[in-house]
């Protein structure tokens, strides 16, 4: 039996009685034979918690002073639940990702990984410890100061970590059975997915599914590393990601047409108005957008007048970036050369995903016709070669994803999607 590493969000270690539960399941794992390895996240709304609190006493807290109070919330878990396996008669060890050999960039509040050296957790292990390993957070390779990996980032340590130990799988336990086939907060018919590949699982994530940040999944597609995301509060299996399918006991899994429905209402919606229609016009726009390091997602353009030579072009950011959009827009408005800016953060965004829509020339059609069934009106559309996402109005969005939903006939017979803790949030 080979090792395996898991990972616990916030919602299941919500209190002391999660994290005694959470304990007891990494123990049985430890009895059947494995080395284990946990990633723990910080006890329930923690992190926001202390993010409220740093804002109280500076509008705009330095990145590196934040980075050192986040990592503090998952301290207290590891610790925590290091003392919980040691009261069940077993041995742990904690340690925080600059021990665990988490090595980012020097990016606060966002790093990213760039290396991982577990020297102290391969030890550990190997001398029969269960480790305990602090999610979210690393060490800066050249500054040496302790970095965070930007909001859900203990799913990506748990699966860099499973890389850099060969681990047999990196499970992700959570406050759902696995990844549905809609958000079961929105479709309480959602269905449990029991296989899905990394592509599909990659354009979900990208499309605002929030079971698995699109960062861990391109991390474990890289690596290979299968990831096993289920519950820490019932026993079922939850749902693989992979390269490719599995049997499950004697039935083989087979490739889903359609995988899900995701939907994101995080995104703002900016119009350049009157824009002169000639070439370098989208150009210099989208260069002053990349210039203040704001990612776009959507882009459209519309087709000029013909009275005029003027044109609109609308896209689509984080709606947290819109303001600095903005600005950045303003500021260079002599240069680009436009009339006006129109800013709207009443959208969402609907996708559907399945690698079945390379071959079936249907499912356009299919998904533009349930969408003016149930009366939603589109405003932006954008393809990728196994996702179809339209722009609504933010308010269409719950009715929209449950008619496309239907139509596609993903509905359970019943409502099995259980949400067992956590706001969601
Ligand atoms: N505690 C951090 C957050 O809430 C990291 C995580 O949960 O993965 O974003
Ligand atoms: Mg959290």
């Amino acid at each position: 039996m080979g090792l395996v590493v898991q990972k616990y969000g916030g919602s299941s270690v919500a209190d002391a009685e999660g994290i005694k539960r959470v304990a007891k399941r990494i123990v049985e794992a430890k009895k059947n034979g494995h080395q284990v390895v946990a990633v723990v996240s910080a006890m329930g709304d923690t992190t926001d918690e202390l993010i409220d609190l740093a804002e109280q006493v500076s509008p705009i807290p330095a990145g590196r002073e934040l980075d050192m109070l986040l990592t503090a919330g998952e301290r207290i878990s590891m610790a925590l639940l290091a003392m919980a396996i040691k009261n069940l008669g077993h041995n742990a060890q904690s340690f925080t990702g600059s021990q665990a050999g988490v090595i980012t960039d020097s990016v606060h509040n966002k790093a990213r990984i760039i290396d991982v050296t577990p020297g102290r957790i391969k030890t550990s292990v190997d001398e029969g410890n269960i480790a305990i390993v602090a999610g979210f957070q690393g060490v800066s390779q050249d500054s040496k100061d302790i970095t965070t990996l930007g909001r859900g980032g203990s799913d990506t340590t748990a699966v860099a970590l499973a890389a850099a130990l060969d681990a047999e799988v990196c499970e992700i336990y959570t406050d759902v059975d696995g990844v549905f086939t809609a958000d079961p907060r929105v479709v309480s018919r959602a269905r449990k997915i029991d296989w899905i590949a990394f592509e599909d699982m990659l354009e979900l994530a990208a499309s605002g599914s929030k079971v698995l940040l699109h960062r861990c999944v391109e991390y474990a597609r890289r690596y290979n590393i299968p990831i096993h995301v289920r519950s820490s509060f019932s026993g079922l299996q939850g749902t693989w990601v992979s390269s490719a399918p599995r049997k499950q006991g004697d039935k083989q899994v087979e490739q889903a047409l359609i995988s899900g429905v995701a939907h994101d209402t995080s995104e703002a919606k900016v119009t350049v108005v009157g824009v002169p229609d000639k070439p370098g016009e989208a150009a210099s726009i989208f260069r002053t957008i990349a210039n203040a390091e704001i990612n776009i997602d959507m882009v459209v353009q519309n087709v000029s007048a013909a009275s005029t030579g003027l044109t609109d072009i609308s896209f689509t950011l984080p709606k947290t970036e819109g303001r600095r959009a903005i600005d950045a827009l303003e500021k260079n408005k002599g240069t680009i050369g436009f009339d006006s800016l129109r800013y709207d953060d009443q959208i969402g965004k609907i996708s559907l995903v399945g690698a079945g829509m390379k071959t079936n020339p249907g499912v356009t059609a299919d998904f533009f016709t349930a969408l003016s069934d149930a009366g939603v009106n589109i405003e932006l559309i954008s393809t990728s070669e196994i996702r179809i996402s339209v722009v609504t109005r933010k308010d269409d969005v719950p009715e929209a994803v449950r008619a496309v939903h239907s139509a596609f006939g993903l509905d359970s017979d019943s409502d099995e999607a259980v949400i067992y803790g956590g706001t969601g949030r």
